[in-house]
């Protein structure tokens, strides 16, 4: 339990902090603070310090303008320091990463008094492996890069010539490895060849390690008491289990900044599927590659031994899975074709007694050929430690990467078919199963998909109940007036603090909503595209900043076609370029004292900051009710209301609150200056 000493000491930097950057203490900031300081102080150790008791997490939704960032900092750090434990921050977007480890953080160490280490830590994926790019340019391996992704072309010449740019840069200290850090995109296919993840990576018995950008970044962990992150990171490192990358939960205080995205990543991350057509294949090619491919182990008799049962093993999972395609075709039948991802989400999650019969199958076949590639990596690494290996040690680094990742794909098949051999719907713990159709050219392909519809369970087992503390924050936490929906999604813990701390903004003064009179039902998609053409010229001011966002493409499309063409000449609208770009040129155009009209879809106006003249006008074309046919979002209404509730009020309505929110804070946040903000809904 922190004592005064801890306490004191949060304030103390806070005091410093305000007087050193001369600012107000802002009453949110202070409650947010406070709740923080309340929440962590409660913490208490065991002799091996283990937290005992609960009551470790902090839930605070802070309005925009609250100082969120430097109140989460000021008072975790203290608390985090006395419990000789980590801080880990972790956000949603790159934007707020980079403003928190470039920005904030050294304000806060420079203004607080406070004395940190602090970092930014990245995935696998976000750093070469050497070891694979020496391969690759090395004659003779690539012809193993086919054997990684049945679908790849080749390495081209462009790619070789980029490949070799990249080790000469490395060569001369010109480049860290960091994907981030070069000076151009990187294609992905090309980078996918030379980056890396725990499967393939020979670890620290790699003749690279000293050189390893990964392991350069990772040992740098170690000094830092403060480690910046992504959601994604996280979620990766509990779905291993906890402490593979970033240190471990019990012991960690993490904070969750833009903690609203939380459970639809962690739904992803915990989703399992396969595509039928392309891992057929890719169990065909392997078939065939095998036995050339350990014939430079051939001495490593053990090893061999493993290996001898993959063939039948490769060949009972791809009989069995031929079996399955014919099953799945008669859903052609009711998928919408017309969608860009056409679909079919069983009822209930449930699938017919053939596909389960079959993926029982199928569980047990990927098994086999999963707990051989374990077996087999793990004998391997053993002889990548060993001082008198029976084979080339260089044959072992260039297979070990292939056995990986092939080891990945069947451990990712077997949770699949896993999930799909027993489908009984769990009232408790529902779970959504659906095929999507892949056309691609001339392959028709299936891919089963099977995803828990709330993250909530494996939220509260793989992090609330671990960890030492955690703070989960962001602007919109709160639906209609309470935590419900963000419990019900994240899993939070009953007995956590819930705190809104207030924006210093003055909303009500500042903004001015309204719904047009005679607004068309946007049901009515043609007329309410229509309504939307006829209004905006007459609502808007073509002098002014002004935000326009749509629930769906196709109209955002049609009204940017309908309008007359003075009002196009404004318009700068999203999917065109990237988004930081029409930000940037819209800021442009009204510094130059023109008029400028942003258009995009709902979600475009998350994290968006156009303070003053930048955005004086938002208009909401729809209130954005999700999307019917995303599969989760429908699985989830149907379990509602199996369970006797009321899916279009206990979802559809808080979410669509939320977007609003979201929407609406864009125009009326920060102060406004010359005319009032304004926020027009066409229903
Ligand atoms: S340590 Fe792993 S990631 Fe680093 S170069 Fe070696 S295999 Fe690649």
């Amino acid at each position: 339990m922190l004592g005064d000493a801890v306490k004191q000491a949060i304030q103390s930097s806070y005091s410093r902090f305000l007087k050193s950057r001369q600012l107000n203490p802002r009453y949110g900031q202070k409650l947010m603070i406070a709740a923080i300081a309340r929440a962590l102080g409660g913490i208490r150790l065991d002799d091996e310090a283990k937290r005992t008791g609960d009551g470790h997490i902090c839930v605070v939704e802070a309005g925009t303008g609250t100082g969120k960032t430097v109140a989460y900092l000021l008072a975790t750090l203290p608390a985090a320091k006395a419990l000789g434990k980590k801080v880990v921050v972790s956000t949603a977007t790159v934007a707020l990463q980079e403003q928190i480890v470039f920005k904030d953080l050294p304000d806060v160490k420079q203004h607080s008094g406070l004395d940190f280490h602090y970092g930014l830590v990245k995935g696998r994926g976000r750093y070469l492996c050497l070891s694979k790019l020496d391969r690759i340019l090395a004659d003779g391996h690539e012809e193993l890069l086919f054997l990684y992704d049945d679908a790849s072309a080749g390495v081209s010449p462009q790619d070789k010539a980029l490949y070799q740019t990249m080790m000469d840069k490395l060569a001369e200290s010109r480049w860290d490895g960091d994907r981030d850090s070069w000076p151009e995109e990187l294609p992905q296919a090309a980078w996918s060849r030379v980056t890396t993840d725990h499967r393939q990576c020979t670890g620290r018995r790699c003749s690279f390690v000293r050189q390893c950008a990964f392991f350069k970044a990772r040992d740098s962990l170690d000094e830092m008491d403060c480690i910046v992150a992504n959601h994604d990171l996280v979620l990766a490192d509990l779905a291993l289990g906890g402490g593979a990358i970033l240190p471990a939960p019990q012991d960690t205080i993490y904070i969750f900044d833009e903690a609203h995205h939380l459970p639809d990543k962690a739904i992803n991350h915990f989703s399992a599927h396969s595509r039928v057509v392309s891992t057929s294949r890719w169990l065909g090619i392997t078939e065939g590659q095998w036995k050339g491919l350990l014939e430079p182990l051939e001495s490593a008799v053990y090893l061999m031994q493993i290996a001898a049962p993959m063939e039948s093993a490769l060949k009972a999972a791809r009989s069995q899975l031929d079996g399955v395609q014919p099953l799945l075709a008669p859903y052609m039948a009711e998928m919408d074709r017309t969608s860009p991802t056409p679909r079919y989400r069983f009822p209930q999650g449930q699938v017919p007694a053939e596909l389960e019969r079959i993926a029982g199958h199928l569980q047990v076949a990927f098994d086999d050929i999963y707990r051989l590639l374990d077996k087999l990596c793990s004998e391997a690494n053993k002889i990548l430690e060993s001082e008198h290996s029976p084979v080339p040690m260089a044959d072992l680094e260039a297979i070990y990467p292939l056995l990986g990742s092939w080891c990945a794909r069947a451990e990712a098949n077997r949770d699949l078919w896993k999930s799909f051999a027993d489908s009984t719907p769990d009232p408790k713990w529902p779970v959504a199963r659906w095929i999507t159709l892949i056309e691609y050219e001339d392959t028709v392909d299936f891919e089963l998909v099977s995803s828990p519809i709330l993250a909530s369970h494996t939220l509260s087992q793989h992090l609330w109940e671990p960890c030492c503390g955690a703070v989960a924050t962001s602007a919109t936490l709160t639906a209609l007036g309470t935590f419900d929906r963000f419990r019900l999604r994240a899993g939070t813990p009953g007995d956590a603090t819930y705190e809104v701390v207030p924006s210093p903004f003055d909303f009500a003064q500042n903004g001015i909503l309204r719904v047009p009179k005679g607004a068309v039902d946007g049901n009515q998609v043609e007329a309410h595209t229509q309504s939307i053409i006829r209004l905006l010229p007459e609502l808007l001011d073509p002098r002014q900043g002004t935000l326009v966002l749509f629930a769906s493409r196709r109209q955002m499309l049609d009204v940017n076609e309908g309008l007359p063409a003075e009002w196009r000449e404004r318009i700068l609208m999203q999917g065109n370029e990237s988004k930081q770009l029409l930000l940037k040129l819209h800021r442009d155009r009204l510094d130059a004292g023109q008029g400028s009209v942003l258009f995009g879809l709902a979600s475009f106006a998350e994290g968006v900051d156009l303070p003053g003249h930048y955005c004086e006008h938002v208009v909401i074309a729809k209130i954005p009710f999700a999307v019917p046919d995303d599969p989760v979002e429908a699985a989830m209404a149907e379990w509602i209301e199996a369970q006797g509730g009321n899916a279009f009020m206990q979802i559809a309505v808080p979410d669509a609150a939320v977007k609003l929110v979201q929407a609406a804070v864009v125009c009326c946040g920060p102060k406004r200056t010359k005319a009032w903000s304004q926020c027009w809904i066409a229903a």
